[in-house]
């Protein structure tokens, strides 16, 4: 699918047929500081329920989303994740859509963080600072 950026007109690819629904699929979404990258990770993955218990990432306190935030690593472009941050256009860097606590959709970037397509539980603890 493309996102036409409102604010510069380009056009960002993203290899998904439309936005992902997160609550259909039980999944977390974070952004990077600079919203080109995409950290997703399963409701029900043991390590972050080890941080937060039994909550679905959209439905977070701000004090559990400062727990997250706190534990997990750097992106690896750089900066942090972040419940606050949105997806970005990759030409002008004007949003081309919300952060998690505004939408349930969300958009994979390549060469993002999917702990949870490597099919094994508990690996969003590889995105943890903490974690190995
Ligand atoms: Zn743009």
């Amino acid at each position: 699918m493309n996102v036409i950026c409102p604010a510069c007109g380009d056009s960002n690819e993203f290899a998904q047929p439309h936005p992902y629904h997160a609550g259909f699929a039980n999944q977390g979404f974070l952004y990077n500081d600079a919203g080109t990258l995409t950290l997703v990770w399963s409701s029900f993955d043991p390590a972050y329920e080890e941080l937060v218990g039994q909550f679905h990432p959209w439905a977070l306190t701000p004090a559990q989303r400062a727990v997250i935030e706190a534990a997990l690593s750097s992106a690896p472009s750089g900066g942090n994740w972040s419940f606050a941050n949105v997806p970005r256009c990759n030409s002008c860097h004007a949003p081309i859509g919300e952060s998690i606590t505004s939408s349930i959709y969300y958009l994979l970037y390549p060469d993002s963080l999917q702990p949870e397509a490597a099919g094994e539980p508990g690996r969003f603890r590889s995105a943890l600072h903490t974690g190995a």
